[in-house]
């Protein structure tokens, strides 16, 4: 050793020396790479797909939506010729399994949905005594994906890898794109995404969107506790068959389709057929005009009772499912005297098909690569203009077809349930809190939705839930206190919905819809006082006139007053100022003091 050199370290395994005032060497010992411990990256499990000769012997698991969306879909998915059945919505016990195979550090509804798949298939191996090499062979499990940001876009891998890690390596799990186009799949897949099977899942979605919020309009006011749910799983079994009944009805308008194919090529006339069938035929809506009929027959509510009005907004999975993964909460509130106002599927639809034209739009001028043509490119330019209104087109008009469908099968259905809401209405009221670009998750639409139902009194109290883990509801959940330092008169609460917890969510909730209920109740003495009348005799009204008592009657909302049985009273009673027999009780009796039953919400 130099006596230049100045020992400064050792260990086991190197001696450090230094080199004059700088520079530092090892004397011995491992390079670099040799030092480096040995990473073994994580490599995206293999895909395996289900070719079209397995089709009629695999059956496609899928779920995760709510019981009637689940029948409804399904029933369109074996009309197309698909083998299909349903994973059970997913309980504590998945939640857990889930996080025993998953990795960490994942959202709730990817542990809830991994474990139920999971479990789901530990019962055909330990219950039904299917080999796992059977198992794999005859069963997939078809999934939604997205290309992200959050981590939905990795949804389909984490699942992948619980499976292999489970002892179901292998097991196939198929994704269509949410936001992809009318043909995802090759020639040879067995699931072929084409403009059938998305017009299929759309009927499933918007049926099942309206019969889903129809009954949670009714359930709360029935008079007969349950019927509800008896009568709504035969309107489910009747819309069932005519799906069913849909795979031998022929297609109408083919040679309107065929005319089309010529200006629009890309499409052809086997995609084009399917579309415009659902345009020209009404192949659902007598159907479903005879179940209104059966609900407004064979259904009886008293609307007289004030029930705070909750909507329920959040990320998708955790504001649609009816199990634990958000606290069995739709039914929580209903036994403690709310109303839900659950989200429609197609309001996520619709804001897909809003954010492509809002990216279109940002993309004007530019072309297919996101660069600008040179100004002596006039032909580029040209194209790529003609390019952008094509595609601005065919969005719009998709987007209008939906809102069509949506409205006619509303309208067939009774047209109580409330229209879809407008999407550049979302968009301007999230703006001074949320940039509408931020995507992933909700987006901007959960702070939207709380602003446009508390301002326009459609509900008393706004619940968002938030899965554990999810990094967008956080995102809308930061801004939301924004939102409420500008609208203090928000009733607002935002619970996170983890596998646990429940009971201090519940207890969370309790506290809000306490103030809910009391300004529910208040404003329906206001509105009481207001007629003149005695709950006693608007009730006996009630009672002498059953179209009074039909679930899909009709009430007008009164300015400035939300709750459903303040709007009501005030209509009947604008029909008893208008009948001599009734109109001569008016200012009798306890005119603006309601009964304590009605208070109570019962
Ligand atoms: S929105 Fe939230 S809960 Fe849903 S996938 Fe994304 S991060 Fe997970």
């Amino acid at each position: 050793m130099s006596h230049h050199h100045a020992e400064v370290g050792s260990s086991s395994c190197s001696t450090w020396i230094i080199h004059g005032p700088l520079s530092v060497t090892q004397e011995r010992g491992p390079t670099v790479e040799e030092a480096a411990p040995q990473v073994k990256h994580f490599k995206r499990p293999v895909e395996h797909p289900v070719t079209r000769p397995e089709r009629d012997h695999v059956t496609f698991l899928w779920g995760g939506l709510t019981s009637r969306h689940e029948a409804l879909i399904t029933a369109g998915m074996e009309a197309l010729g698909y083998k299909v059945q349903l994973v059970p919505t997913p309980t504590k016990a998945d939640f857990q399994t889930g996080k025993e195979y998953c990795n960490n550090g994942m959202c709730n509804p990817a542990y809830f949905t991994a474990g139920a798949l999971i479990n789901f298939l530990k019962r055909l191996r330990d219950v039904e005594g299917l080999s796992t090499a059977e198992i794999i062979r005859h069963y997939a499990f078809v999934t939604a994906g997205s290309a992200g940001p959050c981590r939905f876009g990795m949804y389909e891998a984490e699942y992948r890898l619980a499976l292999r890690n489970s002892g179901f390596d292998g097991f196939r799990v198929l994704l269509f794109q949410q936001e992809g186009g009318l043909r995802q799949t090759g020639a040879e897949d067995a699931v072929e995404v084409n403009a059938q099977f998305i017009i299929t899942l759309l009927n499933g979605l918007i049926i099942g969107d309206i019969l889903n919020e129809l009954a949670y309009q009714i359930r709360p006011y029935e008079t007969e506790p349950g019927q509800t749910d008896r009568v709504f799983a035969r309107v489910v079994d009747r819309v069932r068959d005519r799906i069913h009944a849909k795979a031998t009805h022929a297609l109408k308008g083919r040679t309107l389709a065929k005319v089309l194919a010529c200006a629009l090529p890309d499409l052809g006339s086997d995609q084009l057929e399917p579309i415009v069938d659902q345009l020209v035929d009404d192949f659902y809506l007598e159907t479903l005009r005879e179940c209104a009929v059966m609900i407004d027959d064979e259904l009886e509510v008293d609307f007289t009772r004030a029930k705070p009005r909750v909507k329920v907004i959040g990320e998708i999975w955790a504001q649609t499912t009816e199990g634990d993964g958000n606290f069995r909460l739709f039914h929580y509130l209903e036994s403690h005297g709310a109303e839900v106002l659950v989200e429609p599927l197609m309001t996520w639809v619709n804001y897909l098909c809003d954010m492509a034209l809002c990216r279109l739009a940002d993309s004007k001028g530019l072309g297919a690569q996101g660069t600008a043509r040179g100004r002596r490119n006039l032909a580029g330019r040209l194209k790529d203009a003609f390019d952008y209104r094509k595609s601005r087109l065919i969005i719009a008009l998709a987007a209008q077809g939906l809102a069509r469908e949506y409205d006619r099968v509303r309208r067939a259905l009774g047209g109580t349930t409330r229209p879809q809401l407008d999407q550049a209405e979302l968009r301007r009221l999230a703006q001074p809190f949320f940039n509408y670009k931020t995507s992933g998750g909700e987006g901007h639409l959960e702070v939207s939705k709380t602003i446009y139902y508390a301002t326009r009194h459609w509900a008393h109290m706004v619940l968002s839930v938030k899965p554990f883990g999810c990094l967008p509801s956080t995102q809308s959940d930061g801004a939301q206190a924004a939102v409420l330092a500008r609208y203090p008169e928000i009733n607002f609460i935002s619970i996170e919905t983890s596998g646990e917890g429940d009971v201090n969510a519940y207890s969370r909730i309790q506290m809000a819809l306490g103030e809910a209920k009391a300004a529910c109740k208040a404003e329906f003495a206001a509105s009481l006082a207001k007629t003149g009348y005695t709950l006693e005799d608007i009730r006996a009204y009630c009672a002498a006139h059953r179209n009074l008592r039909r679930p899909l009657q009709h009430i007008p909302q009164h300015k400035g007053v939300c709750g459903k049985g303040a709007n009501f009273i005030m209509n009947v009673a604008a029909r008893m100022d208008a009948d001599p027999a009734w109109r001569g009780r008016k200012g009798a009796g306890l005119a603006g003091t309601p009964c304590t039953p009605c208070l109570a919400g019962r």
